[in-house]
């Protein structure tokens, strides 16, 4: 059976229990352990399909075909582990299982509650398809003391309780702020954030605490004591210069060693940390820069294309450069100020997105990429754009649209409503929002002699999708007797997932989101070639 590690955070959010939970994965993996990563959400959306990225961040798409959380982004990206579906849960997701049991009269007439229904779903969501793993590591999202989190801290506490508390570790991530006033750090939130969970019936083993600064023996001490926790389970964690480092940082505190210690467990082989060394010094040391600008809607928010940038970085660590993102709202982006704005960018982005607003911008920075020569990757809606900016512009279409935002125009981009899946179509719905995309990883059939196939090497690939709208294939002569190629298709040749541009240096458009592949130690093809060609871009 596997083992089970909850971790939870205290004081405030965003102290990076993704990224703690991500490297102790890895740590594990490297001492020779089977680990699976979980995450337990305590919204009420059944998803963050329908969030805004503005709100939640990026959503990440696994292959499977769910919407999850960005930190499966994490996970992924740090364990290699493909997440699945069964990986992220929400209160929503819970409480529509349980009420749709209610309705069908399966709870048979008893009444539905919060203990034990609820917590009861939740548990066999934390244990489902965990035969194989040696260790799963759940993450509770939000802090200790919302009202939200309170079903999922009761879950987990029964959990350890069924399956014996020697086979459930506790690990609590709080903040160790330093006051620069009296030149001092406060072990108090962090004491107290402990006293909650503990009147909730949760003893952490081991705390690790954030800090800006190195936390001196004293007040590990202090903690502690106070939380009842052994010394060598106060483990520190200093802010880290790149997010690279943070596995490197684990190791040295040992919070890897201490959590075989708890289960009785010894290292099957040392723990490797070659890799994040090798590309941690790439990401600090290296000089030379590429400037690459991402052209979209959410770009205030940094977390709204955070496997973007990922992929991104990873392309430049293959390259042995850095990125420098510069970031533009295309609503704000005017044609007057394109030439100005991108005058010394090596490679232009258009990632994915919806609705109009912002579109024009984008059109705009796509003629500019073209006609100027400038590497472009157009990525989902950066792809069904240029499509249009080409059908306006090259062929002269100027009604050239998408039904997504203009119901009037010439729809080049329109609602296909059915795709093709292991043989079978799956039919979407303009009525529901919430899960009626093409999701997840659909394969594409490469056209030979094309720089894309050049690209990956391959004639079959997998990549995953994330949209409604497709590129109407009764156009592909047109575009193609034009200089637009449409270089692969849906292995039944009705869908083109890329574009790219015979008589330009590097332009491409993908149907699907390469992004969520890219992995630090291996880049994806498409983000290594597209940082190459800007890199060249005088
Ligand atoms: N809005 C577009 C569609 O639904 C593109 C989506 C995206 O870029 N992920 O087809």
């Amino acid at each position: 059976m596997a083992r089970f590690i909850f971790v939870t955070g205290g004081v405030v959010s965003s102290l990076g229990k993704g990224l703690s939970s991500a490297s102790l994965a890895y740590l594990l993996q490297s001492r020779g352990y089977k680990v699976r990563l979980r995450k337990l959400d305590p919204y009420l959306n059944v998803d963050p399909g329908t969030m805004s990225p503005f709100q939640h961040g990026e959503v990440f798409v696994t292959d499977d075909g769910a919407e999850t959380d960005l930190d499966l982004g994490h996970y992924e990206r740090f364990s290699g582990v493909s997440a699945k579906k069964s990986d992220n849960i929400t209160t929503g997701k819970i409480y529509n299982d349980v009420l749709k049991k209610e309705r069908k009269g399966q709870y048979l007439g008893k009444t539905v509650q919060v203990i034990p229904h609820i917590t009861d779903r939740i548990k066999e969501f934390i244990k489902k398809d965990s035969s194989k793993e040696d260790f799963v590591i759940c993450e509770i999202g939000g802090i200790v003391g919302d009202i939200e989190s309170l079903p999922f801290v009761e879950a987990i506490r029964q959990f350890a309780n069924d399956i014996g508390k020697k086979n459930a570790l506790f690990v609590h991530l709080t903040l160790v702020p330093y006051l620069k006033a009296s030149d001092e750090i406060k072990t108090k939130p962090t004491q107290h954030s402990v006293k909650e969970l503990r009147s909730i019936g949760i003893q952490p083993d081991i705390i690790i605490c954030r800090s800006e600064r190195p936390i001196p023996l004293e007040h590990r001490k202090k903690i502690s004591l106070f939380c009842n926790v052994n010394i060598k389970n106060v483990i520190e964690t200093v802010d880290v210069r790149t997010i690279y480092e943070a596995p490197i940082s684990f190791f040295k505190e040992k919070l890897d060693l201490q959590v075989l210690n708890y289960f009785n467990l010894r290292s099957k082989k040392p723990a490797n940390l070659r890799p994040w060394k090798k590309i941690t010094k790439i990401i600090l040391h290296t000089k030379r820069h590429v400037n690459i600008a991402i052209i979209g809607k959410y770009v205030e928010l940094k977390d709204a294309y955070k496997s973007l940038d990922e992929a991104l970085t990873h392309g430049g660590i293959d390259n042995n450069v850095k990125i420098n993102l510069l970031r533009i709202d295309s609503e704000k982006l005017k044609v007057s100020e394109i030439k100005s704005k991108l005058k010394n960018i090596s490679g232009i982005l258009i990632p994915g997105g919806f609705g109009k607003r912002g579109t024009d911008g984008k059109i705009a920075a796509i003629k500019y990429a073209r006609n100027n020569k400038i590497p472009f990757l157009g990525i989902c809606y950066g792809m069904q754009m240029a499509i249009i900016e080409f059908a306006r512009n090259k062929l002269s279409l100027k009604k050239a649209t998408s039904s997504e935002y203009d119901k009037h125009g010439l729809a080049i981009i329109g609602l296909m409503n059915e795709w093709n899946k292991d043989g079978k179509k799956i039919k979407g719905t303009d009525k529901n929002l919430g899960g009626t995309m093409r999701l997840g990883s659909y394969d594409a059939k490469l056209i030979k002699n094309t720089k894309i196939h050049k690209i990956y090497g391959k004639n079959l690939i997998k990549e995953r999708h994330r949209h409604r709208y497709e590129v109407n294939i009764a156009f592909k002569e047109k575009f193609e007797k034009n200089g637009m190629i449409f270089s692969g298709l849906s292995p039944d040749g009705k869908l083109p997932e890329i574009i790219e541009l015979k008589n330009h240096p590097w332009f491409i458009g993908v149907q699907f989101h390469p992004e969520f592949k890219s992995r630090p130690f291996a880049s994806h093809p498409l983000f290594s070639s597209f940082i190459k060609a800007s890199k060249n871009h005088k």
